[in-house]
């Protein structure tokens, strides 16, 4: 740090480098994130001010969580919204790390109740690994929660077409077996698994079930066709929590993720390993994983959803898809077979786990796009989010054409 400040010229030019250096997000089909909507940014900024890990000193914006997480319960089909609960967090791994912590707590306590009724305990069981059932294309922040939890992951088999086969989840389950995860929009694929079975499963086996929406919560619920093959919701009895990310399909800010449980009195109880006393805060307890909280992720999120509707949102969802359909059609039009899509993900195969990474790395280098590479299959991938256009896709398809014609480009970049 200077001894003295400069002036704010000076940094903001500096400032400006540094931007300039960043993407726009004009040649970028890698991410799931996007420019978030003007309403967004304009919320954000009147509430930059706000934490509502100090509730009592934001009262109004503590409201307007509530609000959001409503709404979130009303779009996952809960039959008694204010019976939900939940809070906004970074995103898809905070609010992971939340479920599963929760269904830690919850298996714990059970165990302690049983032990306890027994009148022993046993010295072994303490030893024993507990375990987490994840389809097999689960998001990679259940390898860092299976850490920090000491859980073992149980990785459930894939059908033909990337969706978790009930029959393996279930036959992965014995007595420490904490809870079921199931995706609603797997990160590689845009795939659902078939949460309806995996419903049954958990009510069967009395599990708690995790759904992760982080991208597909703001697709899935969105599409012209509803039936029972996309469904997630708290609908299906089985479902406990679900986490779905503002911050990527839902056009807000990051950080901005969504983590709703089914049933507050349930986390009030299961989550007492969370909840502390905050001795020093406007409030008594707190139960969220992190402390100091942005208010403005909050007042973003429910511009955006308040402003887009339902009919806005499904407007969005159909011009990405109405995308990924022309990108699908240019691919078999230069005679490559990329996988039917689910959502707005295309996934394409050109050849041997070497030439993907060949061909990844020639349309960044030669040509600046950044997309990238599924390892469930050896395949490009491409999400195709609200900032691309047609005309993107057309400049696309041809530096892909080129690059397969040239076989002895060299790219050495990322
Ligand atoms: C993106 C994603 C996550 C992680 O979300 P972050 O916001 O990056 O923490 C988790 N699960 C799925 C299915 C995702 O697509």
């Amino acid at each position: 740090m200077h001894e003295q400040g400069i002036s704010e010229e000076e940094i903001f030019e500096e400032l400006e480098r540094f931007s300039s250096l960043d993407t726009n997000f004009k040649k970028v089909m890698s991410s799931m994130c996007t420019l978030p909507h003007p309403i967004a940014i304009r919320a954000h900024q009147r509430f930059i001010h706000t934490n509502i890990g100090d509730p009592g000193l934001f009262i109004g914006t503590c409201e307007m969580e509530k609000q959001v997480i409503e709404m979130a319960a009303v779009l996952l089909k809960h039959d008694n919204p204010k019976e939900a609960a939940g809070h906004l967090t970074s995103g898809g791994t905070e609010s992971n790390i939340e479920a599963v912590y929760h269904m830690k707590n919850r298996f714990m306590h059970a165990k302690d109740t049983n032990e306890n009724d027994a009148g022993a305990r046993s010295e072994n069981a303490k030893d024993v690994k507990l375990n987490l059932i994840v389809p097999a294309t689960a998001h990679f922040s259940f390898e860092k929660i299976a850490n920090m939890f000491n859980l073992q992951l149980r990785k459930a088999e894939l059908d033909s077409t990337y969706r978790v086969v009930p029959r393996s989840v279930e036959s992965k389950i014995d007595e420490n077996t904490i809870g079921i995860i199931g995706i609603a929009g797997n990160t590689e694929f845009g795939e659902m698994d078939p949460i309806g079975k995996l419903s049954e499963i958990a009510i069967k086996n009395n599990l708690p079930l995790h759904i992760d929406a982080a991208f597909g919560g703001f697709v899935y619920p969105f599409l012209k066709d509803q039936n029972e093959l996309n469904q997630f919701g708290f609908d299906l009895p089985g479902v406990t929590s679900v986490s779905l990310d503002p911050h990527k399909m839902g056009f807000s800010v990051i950080p901005a993720g969504i983590i709703v449980f089914k049933n507050a009195s349930v986390l009030d109880t299961s989550l007492d390993r969370i909840k502390v006393k905050t001795p020093y805060l406007t409030s008594n307890y707190q139960s969220t994983l992190t402390g100091t909280r942005p208010g403005s992720a909050v007042a973003a999120t429910y511009a955006v959803m308040k402003y887009l509707g339902r009919e806005g949102y499904q407007k969005n969802v159909a011009y990405c898809l109405d995308l990924t359909e022309y990108l699908f059609q240019k691919l078999i039009g230069i005679k490559l077979k990329p996988k039917f899509p689910a959502i707005n993900i295309m996934v394409v195969e050109v050849g041997g786990v070497q030439q993907t990474t060949h061909i990844r790395r020639c349309l960044r280098e030669q040509f600046g796009w950044y997309i990238s590479e599924t390892k469930t299959k050896v395949a490009l991938r491409l999400v195709l989010m609200p900032h691309v256009t047609k005309e993107d896709i057309d400049q696309f398809v041809l530096d892909l054409k080129y690059i397969l014609d040239n076989e002895d480009l060299e790219c050495t970049c990322c």
